[in-house]
């Protein structure tokens, strides 16, 4: 079972040539091909590319070139990144048919060190959701439990990792997207330092927000994708050049004398008793490993899903106006069924038959929020108190090294218990998006179970100190 491997022991595989990569991306290929049609992880599979690309690692290692960590290692790609060539569609109709014709910094940094590309996976729309529910794609079930979502945004990427249909993959989260669907099938969510890794080439949601990351089998393998797609990019200005760190290497480091804080404010009704026995389960470990437990406060997180609700739609509002029925994807224009009778007819209808409920709700209540009468009654305030919010990570981590937490209110739910309801589906970011509004990097660990289904605790950590929470992560898992 090769497709079983971690990046890591793929990789030692390769050098000792026990196996070909060859033989590696057809392991992957046939797993997809057995499980995806219960699945549905991907939106398009681009296996003559995978193949093709193998062949040539193989090449070059029976040349005996020296292989980087993620030579010829399989990955998927959510759909809202740009791979040169490939349809990309953001989870959308209205991008059904676009090819990007460039890679995304992450892509091309992973791609020039020969990663296999296997496919594109799904997404709620434009990433707006929780459940992939919002896809025009169909729903990605939990390959642990059918009956049940994967999570999201990133529920292809997760269930394509949990489900040994991908080594790793590179997703995005905004307010949770990574870390939620990491939880829900059991595998490791690392959503990164808003800047550490560049946005270039993933479409936007909310720009204020959108940070990029991995979901991967294992924290080893999170620090090694992390190392390779960190860093300056001049193609996009909010990545500052701060040092990237040797992620793998301060695994190995010691997390005797840390301190570490339960914000009490992730305790609150509603919250799975299960899940919070779970997460103070793990501080025990923790403590027991030398760490300092401390209990501490965030006192603004109350307002949080408010100040997200506004932010983020009144960002979408103006990120989705690029899509217009003229410059990308889907247009009235190409369409025998639609007349539009005028250029604005062209607008409207493009975006009309283009776009789903949800993106078409941020919209509307982003332009409201941000309208002349209700600016500062709403977009305002929200940016206010989102400083507020930022300023109680700023001063608890004056006093602690690193906060532990619940990642979700609930384990997997089932398969349209919340589409009804978008407030309920709002809920299930009330642990992850503060995260975002502060930007701080935060990691999903797989650490216990209910009812055979996974547990998950969220680390989270200062400004750009990845390094702390991967080790934190790791020691929790039993790991060197
Ligand atoms: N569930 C959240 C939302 O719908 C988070 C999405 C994300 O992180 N992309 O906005």
């Amino acid at each position: 079972m090769l497709n079983k491997l971690t990046i890591k022991e793929a990789h030692q595989g390769l050098i000792n040539k026990d196996f070909s990569c060859q033989e590696l991306t057809e392991s992957y290929i046939k797993e997809i091909k057995r499980k995806d049609k219960d699945i549905n992880a991907f939106i398009t599979t681009t296996f003559d590319l995978a193949k093709k690309q193998a062949e040539n690692i193989d090449e070059k290692i029976k040349q005996g070139e020296k292989l980087k960590l993620l030579t010829g290692i399989p990955v998927s790609i959510k759909d809202c990144f740009c791979v040169k060539g490939v349809q990309a569609t953001a989870g959308s109709n209205i991008l059904r048919g676009y090819i990007p014709p460039f890679n995304a910094t992450s892509v091309k940094k992973i791609k020039d060190q020969g990663a296999i590309i296997l496919g594109k996976v799904n997404t709620d729309e434009f990433t707006m959701g929780a459940s992939t529910e919002t896809s025009a794609f169909g729903v990605t079930k939990n390959p642990l439990d059918l009956k049940r979502v994967s999570g999201g945004s990133s529920g292809g990427s997760a269930a394509s990792v949990a489900s040994a249909m991908a080594s790793y993959s590179l997703a995005t989260d905004t307010g949770g997207s990574i870390r939620q669907p990491a939880a829900f099938c059991g595998v490791v969510g690392l959503k990164v330092t808003y800047g550490r890794v560049s946005r270039y080439g993933v479409m936007s949601m909310a720009s204020s927000l959108d940070t990029i990351g991995t979901i991967t089998k294992t924290i080893e393998d999170s620090a090694i994708v992390l190392k390779e797609i960190a860093g300056y990019d001049k193609y996009d200005s909010t990545t500052p050049k701060v040092k990237v760190d040797d992620y793998l290497d301060e695994l190995r480091g010691n997390i005797k004398g840390l301190k570490i804080g339960i914000p009490k404010e992730y305790f609150v009704k509603g919250l799975n008793p299960k899940i919070k026995e779970n997460v103070l389960e793990a501080a025990k470990k923790l403590e027991s490993l030398g760490c300092e437990i401390i209990d501490v406060s965030l006192p603004h997180t109350k307002y949080a899903i408010a100040v997200y609700y506004i932010i983020v739609p009144s960002e979408v509002s103006s990120n989705m106006a690029r899509y217009d029925g003229i410059r990308y994807g889907y247009s009235t224009t190409n369409d025998k069924n639609e007349i539009a009778k005028n250029l604005m007819d062209v607008y409207t209808k493009s975006r009309a038959k283009g776009f789903g409920d949800e993106v078409k709700r941020r919209i509307m209540i982003g332009t409201y929020a941000l309208s002349a009468g209700y600016y500062d009654a709403y977009y305002k305030k929200a940016m206010q108190v989102r400083t507020l919010i930022k300023k109680d990570f700023d001063d608890v981590f004056e006093k602690i090294d690193a906060l532990i937490a619940p990642v979700t209110p609930n384990i997997a739910f089932k398969i349209g218990e919340k589409t009804d309801d978008p407030l309920q589906m709002y809920l299930e970011d009330i642990f992850t998006a503060p995260i975002n509004l502060a930007g701080v990097p935060s990691l999903a660990v797989p650490f216990g179970e209910t009812k055979k289904m996974p547990l998950s605790v969220q680390i989270i950590g200062k400004h750009f100190d990845e390094k702390t929470i991967l080790k934190i992560g790791n020691k929790l898992k039993n790991l060197v």
